[in-house]
């Protein structure tokens, strides 16, 4: 039996704001802003659930869960992201590795990269020597080094048969 692989890539980028929470990679990080958006604005899980989705040749995490939709208001993204696995594992895929690079200035992060490292193990059903976990900041530059925003880029590896019928 053959083995197929599908590489995917996902971007997303959100503003930050005062008022909201700042979720990255599904952990809640002390920060004074946090990102706007429809559901919890987790630019991270946002990246992995659109890397996941182009891999499987799927249609965008925006697709799948309008933001003009009121139940996924303030939603979890990790709930999003066990949606999007389920699916393509229903296709025959599994994950093969994950890679992913946040760009944020601030909050500086790698005190919490163990932590939001262990939650995608949990919430991708992977294990943890399978994904890499990167912070970089943009050297003050542009909208993210000015603190506007953060950013964050995945790279997925799918693994397994399409059995879509
Ligand atoms: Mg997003």
């Amino acid at each position: 039996m053959s083995t197929n692989f599908r590489v995917g890539i996902g971007f997303d980028f959100h503003r930050l704001s005062s008022g909201r929470r700042l979720v990255l990679g599904g952990v809640v990080i002390p920060f004074e802003f946090g990102l706007e958006g429809h559901s919890d604005a987790d630019v991270v899980l946002h990246a992995v659930t659109d890397a996941i989705l182009g891999a499987a040749g799927l249609e965008d995490i925006g697709t799948h869960f309008p933001d003009d939709d009121p139940a996924y208001e303030n939603i979890s993204s990790l709930v999003l992201l066990a949606k999007i696995l389920e699916m393509i594992q229903a296709r025959g895929f599994q994950i093969g590795n994950v890679d992913l690079t946040v760009m944020a200035e601030k909050p500086r992060l790698q005190p919490y990269i163990e932590n939001i490292k262990a939650t995608l193990s949990r919430a991708l059903e992977l294990d943890s020597s399978r994904i890499g976990l990167k912070a970089t900041t943009m050297e003050k530059s542009g909208p993210i080094g000015r603190g506007e925003g953060i950013a964050a880029q995945a790279v997925v590896l799918l693994v397994g048969e399409d059995i879509t019928p």
